[in-house]
């Protein structure tokens, strides 16, 4: 049966090719592997991609990171080598790891430059990049609030800020330096609160951060 060539029909049911990403983020997609949208990430990406504040919870290894990687990246500037987008993360291998995974989403697009800020790694190199400008931030709250102190970041464009493993930062004693980073970024911003666990902590850092968020649960399933 013919049918317009364009749009999506049901065949596209739960897939990527639903959202409003740019062409070239679909198509490396694609390219990764990436076709049917996991829960969360099918459940939370219409309400971010379309500027809510959200606050997302699933366990641990159910794409999280793809979910707010994509709504980083179709917000960018990338005219602009400034920072635009912050993730904090409770450790440096968590850091990594989602540097890694944003890498990976953005290749398709020209030159977007992420950076790590953790602590543990030397300050030197992490001054120089920053010279140098960078789009995204990944970083342990300790070091990204070390560098706002030192200057040597600001946070004055910034449009995104994600809360990666809330649940365990709070619990490993970042909320002062969370709440410090916050306030040193623009009050007209998206926030995005993503988590494992749910922790009756997250709920009071939440209501004073967020606007009117979006709350998105996946159960798990046994
Ligand atoms: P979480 O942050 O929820 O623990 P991750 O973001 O680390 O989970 O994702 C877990 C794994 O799932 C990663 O290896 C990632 O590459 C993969 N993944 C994420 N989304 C999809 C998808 N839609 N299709 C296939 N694999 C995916
Ligand atoms: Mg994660």
């Amino acid at each position: 049966m013919p049918h317009a060539s364009s749009g999506t029909d049901a065949s596209d049911a739960g897939t990527f090719a639903t959202l409003p990403l740019a062409p070239e983020l679909l198509t490396n997609l694609d390219s990764l592997g990436y076709r049917i949208m996991t829960p969360i990430q099918a459940e939370s990406l219409p309400l971010l991609l379309s500027g809510r504040d959200v606050i997302a919870q699933a366990k641990t290894g159910s794409g999280k990171t793809a979910a707010f990687g994509l709504g980083l990246l179709s917000r960018l500037t990338l005219a602009s080598p400034r920072v635009q987008a912050l993730v904090l993360c409770p450790t440096r291998e968590l850091a990594d790891q989602v540097a890694g995974e944003i890498r990976r989403l953005a290749r398709s697009l020209p030159n977007v430059k992420v950076l790590t800020l953790c602590g543990g790694a030397p300050l030197g190199p992490q001054l120089g990049s920053l010279e140098h400008g960078a789009h995204i931030v990944v970083g342990t709250p300790g070091r990204v609030e070390e560098h706002l102190r030192k200057g040597s970041l600001t946070l004055d464009v910034l449009t995104v800020l994600v809360l990666d493993e809330a649940d365990r930062m709070l619990d490993m004693g970042f909320q002062a330096s969370m709440e410090a980073i916050i306030a040193e970024t623009p009050a007209r911003r998206q926030t995005l609160l993503f988590s494992a666990t749910y922790t009756e902590g997250i709920r009071p850092i939440a209501e004073g951060v967020m606007r009117d968020p979006a709350t998105v649960t996946v159960e798990e399933t046994h």
